[in-house]
């Protein structure tokens, strides 16, 4: 994701945001006081109440005020008068009226009720339209800011990236290069007869260079990038969100040729389902970029680039032709494209001789280009802080520990007990896929917590590959529960600790069962189109619940699995948990003598 397009505001809009809020927040509690008091005194008689009091005998006076909608009631044997809001004042002076000579004393005043005493209750009539003309106000203002903080944007609209910068894609770039060269002689194209994409789509997880390409192509090409992110449109009001998307296109429109970039489409662009709420706003939002992306031609060259890591949420209306018609997705870098983004991001910087790009590159498998970038800048951090005069081979190892597991927090208090948990969890998950024949080996085992972690077990990255099988997915589980299993067999108790691993764990078998088609009861089937429970439903009415319990089988198998491996080795499962109490870490070597391989 791309954090460069952050919008400076003015200190002075950011003080009249806060004032507003302080205004509307101020006006609400009023409001809510108000409305308090009023079901306070609602509360003191119904009107069916008092009919019945009244035929029963119970009432002993009824005093009221001429033009007054409420009437003062006193009840026999009861301390307090209570008042009684009257739907309909004629006809209940009439009613009472009848009744004076059966022992109900009335009451009807004819003083007006003075315009003073009723300011109060005029301001309160006012309150509603106040608030909502200050929300309104509120709207607009931020609205504005928006816009002014685009403007900002525009005078920094030609980026200087290119395809040089972008490591490794060749294929992505290749694809891409025609919509450079057609940015560049549109005319050409058009004169020719030749079509243009007007959208790409480009899926790929976070970091993986989607805004740098997008960048990259506005770069070569020498046009404007203007661009705007989904996630802006969460949580806005009503309405605002289109407003944003035709300011948006309005501007591209003066600006053409230009690029537009919707990074995180998907919060705009999810399938439209209902018709009512927040849906209802990314609809009217979605629904504008559509009819946006029809209004212009091809002749205006303006090139629409969107990335979204979560394809199958996004509305189909939105791929539709004319519109998001090519795909592309930017996978993880290969180790080929690791190393070269990893010679990208150390221009500049110092690295011992014994370093080579290519092994960092293959202790990195799996790692997005943003990670690479982290890891190295991270990597000179520590070796400043060392003072080291180059980058260190060991820099880098806690740059890679740092940037995938956390920063190790030595300072952090904890308690014994704590400790022998995680150092049990954590022998659990190691010796447990010491024995999976799929599981990639042990690189460290470490019961220092590292950011949210209380301690960490690292594998070995395994070399790149593009199939996953079952029998893998199936150990990674028993992996992954390794943990839990070990703390329940030695420690006769489970603990919170496990909650990471149990959530990955449950994503992984739901993948399997609902994506991959592993599992014999579902059938191969995807059922990742099923946007709906009535989409769903075609698979059957029990289809949810089949899904579930083979999700939970899969999990439990998994889980006494994990418990079967410990409980033939806590000989080593104790061994290991004191080695790490009194070690704190277990590296590789160490680790491999527990099980006498070298
Ligand atoms: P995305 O938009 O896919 O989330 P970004 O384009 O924002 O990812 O990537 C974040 C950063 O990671 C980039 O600014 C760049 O420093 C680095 N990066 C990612 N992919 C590459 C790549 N292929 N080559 C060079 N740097 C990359
Ligand atoms: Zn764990």
């Amino acid at each position: 994701m791309s954090k460069d397009n952050k919008k400076p505001k003015n200190i002075f809009d950011k003080i009249f945001v806060i004032i507003a809020s302080i205004c509307v927040l101020l006006a609400i509690v009023i409001m809510a006081l108000v409305i308090n008091g009023k079901n306070a005194e609602n509360k003191d008689l119904a009107y069916t109440d008092l009919i019945k009091q009244i035929s029963d005998g119970n009432v002993e006076k009824i005093e009221m005020t001429v033009g007054s909608t409420t009437a003062k009631v006193k009840i026999k044997d009861e301390e307090e008068e209570k008042k009684v809001i009257l739907p309909n004042t004629q006809a209940f002076i009439e009613l009472i009226q009848d009744k004076v000579g059966e022992g109900i004393e009335f009451d009807l005043n004819q003083k007006q009720q003075s315009a003073l005493t009723r300011i109060p209750e005029i301001l309160i009539s006012f309150l509603p339209t106040a608030i909502m003309l200050a929300l309104f106000i509120m709207i607009y203002k931020m609205q504005g800011l928006g816009e002014k903080g685009k403007v900002y944007e525009e005078t920094e609209r030609k980026t200087k990236v290119t395809f040089d910068d972008v490591a490794g894609l060749e294929e992505e770039k290749e694809e891409l290069i025609e919509i450079v060269d057609f940015l560049k002689k549109p005319e050409k194209f058009n004169e020719m007869g030749a079509k243009i994409p007007k959208g790409v789509l480009l899926y790929g997880k976070p970091g993986t260079g989607k805004t740098l390409i997008a960048k990259a192509i506005a770069g070569e090409a020498n046009v404007p990038f203007i661009s705007m992110s989904g996630s802006e449109f969460i949580e806005m009001f009503a309405g605002l969100g289109a407003s944003r998307v035709r300011k948006l296109f309005e501007k591209a429109r003066k600006l053409a040729p230009c690029i537009v970039f919707i990074d995180e489409i998907d919060a705009i662009g999810s399938r439209r389902t209902s018709n009512s709420g927040a849906e209802s706003e990314n609809n009217q939002t979605l629904n504008q970029l559509l009819v946006e992306m029809d209004g212009f031609s091809t002749e205006e060259t303006i090139i629409i680039l969107a990335a979204t890591n979560r394809p199958e949420m996004l509305d189909k209306a939105l791929l539709r032709p004319g519109r998001f018609d090519r795909q592309i997705t930017v996978p993880a870098p290969d180790l080929r494209g690791r190393e070269e983004i990893l010679k990208i991001h150390s221009k500049g910087k110092k690295f011992a001789d014994n370093i080579s790009m290519k092994s960092i590159a293959e202790d990195t498998a799996g790692f997005t280009g943003a990670e690479l970038a982290n890891i190295l800048n991270e990597a000179t951090i520590i070796a400043t802080r060392k003072e080291h005069d180059k980058v260190e081979q060991d820099d880098i190892e806690e740059a890679v520990k740092k940037v995938t597991v956390g920063l190790e927090k030595h300072s952090r208090v904890i308690s014994e007990k704590d400790k022998k948990l995680t150092a049990y969890h954590e022998a659990g998950h190691a010796i447990v896929s010491q024995y999976l024949p799929t599981q990639t080996a042990v690189k460290e085992v470490s019961i220092i917590p590292r950011g949210l972690a209380g301690g960490y077990t690292m594998y070995k990255t395994n070399e790149d590959k593009f199939y996953v099988s079952k029998t893998e997915m199936e150990e990674k589980l028993i992996a992954l529960l390794g943990g839990r299993a070990a703390e329940k067999l030695a420690l006769d108790d489970i603990s919170t600790g496990a909650s990471n691993d149990i959530e990955v764990a449950t994503q992984v078998a739901r993948d399997m069962v609902t994506i991959y088609g592993m599992s014999d009861k579902i059938g191969p089937i995807s059922l990742k189109d099923t946007g709906s429970l009535y989409d769903l439903k075609i698979f059957g009415e029990n289809i949810e619940d089949a899904i579930g319990e083979e999700v939970r089988k899969l999990i439990n198998t998994a889980y006494l699995d994990a418990q079967t491996i410990l409980r033939q080795n806590m000989d080593k499962l104790h061994e290991i948990a004191k080695v790490l109490l009194e070690k704190e870490k277990i590296n590789e070597e160490e680790f491999k003598k527990f099980f006498n391989i070298n």
